[in-house]
């Protein structure tokens, strides 16, 4: 992984001086991910207010990324050159009841976005664990949330404004566009500034959520299947020791058929008897209620609350995704790295994703599991520890999430993607000359 990860671990944000048009060039901080963990490679930082400051700084700058709400974990976002931020542009352009779309600006997060929804009698199918992040660097990642039957959130994109390398306004749909579409939507950051996005939304909803304490790995094993359609979402927690997951949490649906029968035992597993944090030993104060609490559809399908800081903070993260079929197998196979593993960690979850049809996404044409390591901030280690897993992970044709730390190599990743191809042919095409290119493209996606 890239080697400026873990140059600085200094808390340093956003100044909101730094992104204003006016102190575009003289950011008075460093300017670090979420994390923490990466330093950019740059300071210069231009926040358009308007689709015209969009197109002038396209037009006049040969090289720069758009940054989103800084929450990946590896350099995809990063910069030598410059970065365009579309922060201040942040509002629901249209909702259109009928048809079920909302049309919002690529600055806004689900945080602000889910709210507004719901008030509006309207829903998204799922959120990521936590509701801080971007809607276009979520969506351009394949960010995903759980559920057997749930796509990763950009499979709720049915239409795309970009503005493209040249300074034109591409405007894609799933109607329209097949062609490029599917190519568009996990486009990585690599085909242009996203400045619009319509989402698919449906009549919102209420849910509960529970969680159970102590799943045995055998029972895991044995009902799997069961486990992963017993509610809407399903999020499994462990630190590989005992083979035994610490936490099952469930999310449900309340409408008929579908709500979740909270007995006092899930397969072996008990029913908490109070809120808890996917790690145990930490304060629930940050996570989304639970106890069966009836709320609105935003406030329980991420585990973390707005407003406060989501998961552990000072931490890292990978995720790899899993073909559905070999899950079970490949859960079992890191599990034999436990002792390797558990040291550097801070908690795993597994979760279930179903497939789509855009062509970067890990879910292309095949349902995944997810298994995610949130890890202690300690790069050095974790960096040796990747490439053991991946190793382990190898067999199943693993894929790592695109936001997150990891180690494969790119011809591994050229092989696990049949549509790198066409998505080449289409980044020529919106971008002929490598505006939107960084290190981390350079070397994954064009080497
Ligand atoms: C605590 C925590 C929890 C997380 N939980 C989850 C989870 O539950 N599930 C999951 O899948 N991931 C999760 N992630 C990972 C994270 O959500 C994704 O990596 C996502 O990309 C973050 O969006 P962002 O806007 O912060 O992206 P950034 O890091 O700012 O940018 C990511 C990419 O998007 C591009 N981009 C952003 N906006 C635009 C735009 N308007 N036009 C073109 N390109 C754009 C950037 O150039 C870059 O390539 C988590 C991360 C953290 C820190």
């Amino acid at each position: 992984m890239n080697k400026r990860t873990f140059l600085k671990l200094s808390s340093a944000t956003i100044a909101s001086s730094a992104i204003s048009p006016l102190s575009a060039w003289a950011a008075p901080d460093k300017l670090t991910n979420w994390a923490g963990n990466l330093e950019y490679s740059t300071e210069s930082l231009y926040a358009a207010k308007s689709q015209q400051q969009i197109q002038d700084f396209v037009k006049t700058h040969p090289k720069f990324k758009v940054l989103g709400s800084r929450h990946c974990f590896n350099n995809i976002a990063d910069s030598k050159d410059a970065f365009l931020s579309l922060k201040p542009l942040d509002e629901i352009v249209s909702l259109n009841a009928q048809a079920r779309t909302v049309t919002v600006d690529a600055g806004i997060t689900y945080g602000q976005l889910a709210p507004l929804l719901d008030a509006k009698g309207f829903a998204l199918h799922n959120l990521a664990s936590l509701p801080h992040i971007s809607v276009a660097g979520a969506c351009t990642t394949a960010t995903h949330g759980s559920g057997e039957k749930n796509g990763n959130l950009a499979t709720a994109v049915s239409a795309l404004e970009i503005i493209t390398a040249s300074g034109d306004v591409v405007k894609l749909s799933r109607k329209e566009d097949n062609n490029f579409f599917q190519g568009a939507v996990v486009g990585l950051g690599a085909l242009g500034v996203i400045t619009k996005i319509t989402l698919n939304i449906q009549p919102t909803y209420q849910m509960r959520q529970y969680v159970y304490e102590n799943l045995s790995f055998a029972a895991m094993k044995d009902h799997f299947d069961a486990i992963q359609s017993s509610a809407y979402s399903v999020s499994l927690f462990t630190d590989w020791q005992n083979r035994n997951f610490s936490e099952v949490w469930l999310k449900t649906r309340t409408e008929k058929g579908q709500a979740f029968n909270a007995k006092p035992e899930f397969f072996g597993a008990k029913l908490a008897t109070k809120n808890l944090h996917p790690i145990a030993a930490l304060s629930a104060e940050n996570c989304t209620l639970q106890m069966g609490v009836l709320g609105p559809w935003y406030e329980r399908l991420p585990h973390f609350r707005m407003g406060f800081t989501p998961s552990a903070g000072k931490e890292l993260q990978s995720e790899y995704f899993v073909p559905r079929p070999h899950a079970v197998e490949a859960i079992l196979a890191v599990e034999r790295l436990r002792d390797q593993i558990t040291p550097h960690l801070l908690i795993t979850e597994i979760r279930a994703i179903a497939d789509d049809d855009l062509w970067m996404s890990p879910c292309y044409q095949q349902p995944c599991v997810t298994i995610h390591f949130t890890w202690k901030q300690d790069w050095p280690a974790v960096s040796q520890l990747l490439p053991v897993i991946e190793r382990e992970l190898a067999p199943f044709q693993a894929r790592p999430h695109w936001g997150k730390l990891f180690t494969m190599s790119p011809q591994q990743l050229h092989a696990s993607y049949p549509k790198l191809p066409q998505f080449l042919a289409l980044t020529k095409k919106f971008d002929p000359q490598g505006k939107f290119r960084n290190d981390f493209l350079d070397k994954n996606i064009f080497s």
